[in-house]
């Protein structure tokens, strides 16, 4: 193309909120043969809920949730975020007050109510760890529990299979030795991923999904488009009714992966000489979105997956991923 070709087609980009990192990107583009999408906050909103809270033990929830909220405190992970969020509201309806303020959606709101925490340790990919009242608290997924010796009976096990098999991420929680609960947490589909992935396929262009979560929760996200309502009609219900409206369509599913691992899948699909693009937006997908022949950093994403991409995809929207290898595939046509 000609240098005035590529400026209108970053022009173009621009004008969609598509940025594109220079000419030879904006060539490889149009090669693309497998797009690999990142499953948290970039095929899903990134607004995790809690749908489930289970005790196992007697305690009452609202103890078992500010055991958990305590020790999720500290931790940056859209999971701890979504639970802390959680229990700030259930503490909210359980002991309304006129000094608490529910729009307020810092921790710190929270912060006199939580239990004092000792030896945090975040552990990427399982979970977090830490000491309360003496006692060890883990919150994680499986490999967590069972790598710290405890047990995971088949009461439990079954109850975390029927969470996994309708895409919600189970959380277990143990205290000392024994495993005392868990929680069921969901991240909505967007709303255009399933259109997003029927249209790539028409280009002819095939789609996969990589993430850290469990092998059963990923494959019930990548099959199914659903919706969970956004407020907290009824936090104190035991389990929330979530609404199933058809598929994502993504039969190509790598999960547990783990942090360091999402750039080797890449470079499993580059084997053959395929072009492989990348669609990302968090720290753990910044050498991933590098290894790919073209990396796309989406939404508000962090800086350095935005510094590893050739293109952002500013508005957070996935039809941005077809935009930009349909203004690559028309600008070299023209000159074919
Ligand atoms: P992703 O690729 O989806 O961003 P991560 O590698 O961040 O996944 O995490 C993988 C899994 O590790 C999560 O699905 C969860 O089971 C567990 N995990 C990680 N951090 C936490 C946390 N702070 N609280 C609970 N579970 C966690
Ligand atoms: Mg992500």
């Amino acid at each position: 193309a000609t240098p005035t070709a590529v400026m209108v087609a970053t022009g173009v980009g621009a004008n969609n909120g598509v940025l594109i990192k220079g000419g030879d990107a904006l060539e490889r583009a149009q090669k693309i043969q497998y797009v690999i999408f990142d499953k948290t906050g970039t095929l899903t909103q990134g607004k995790a809920t809690v749908t489930t809270t289970k005790v196992f033990v007697e305690m009452d929830r609202g103890e078992f949730l500010r055991l958990v909220a305590s020790a999720e405190a500290s931790s940056e992970h859209p999971l701890a975020k979504a639970i802390v969020e959680y229990a700030r509201h259930f503490h909210f309806f359980d002991e309304p007050s006129a000094t608490k303020d529910v729009e307020d959606n810092s921790k710190d709101s929270i912060s006199g109510w939580l239990f004092d925490v000792s030896e945090f340790s975040a552990l990427p990919g399982r979970g977090v760890h830490c000491f309360i009242n003496g006692n060890q608290v883990l919150v994680g997924n499986r490999k967590l529990i069972t790598e710290s010796g405890i047990a995971i009976s088949t009461k439990v096990e079954d109850f975390l299979v029927d969470l996994e098999e309708s895409a919600n991420t189970g959380i277990l929680v143990a205290y000392g030795d024994s495993l005392i609960g868990v929680l069921g947490v969901a991240d909505p589909i967007k709303r255009e991923a399933a259109v997003v992935v029927e249209g790539l396929a028409k280009m002819g262009v095939r789609t996969v999904m990589v993430t850290g979560d469990n092998w059963r929760t990923a494959r019930a996200v990548a099959k199914e488009f659903w919706l969970i309502p956004n407020s907290y009609p009824d936090v104190r219900s035991e389990e929330r009714k979530d609404v199933y409206t058809g598929q994502v369509g993504i039969q190509d599913v790598r999960a547990e992966v783990l942090p360091a691992g999402k750039a080797d899948v890449v470079r499993s699909f580059q084997k053959d000489g395929s072009i492989v693009a990348m669609v990302g937006d968090g720290i753990n997908d910044s050498p991933a979105l590098a290894a790919a022949d073209v990396g796309m950093a989406i939404g508000a994403g962090t800086d350095i997956a935005i510094e590893a991409a050739d293109y952002v995809l500013m508005r957070n929207n996935l039809e941005d991923v077809i935009t930009a290898i349909d203004i690559s595939r028309k600008t070299f046509s023209r000159i074919r």
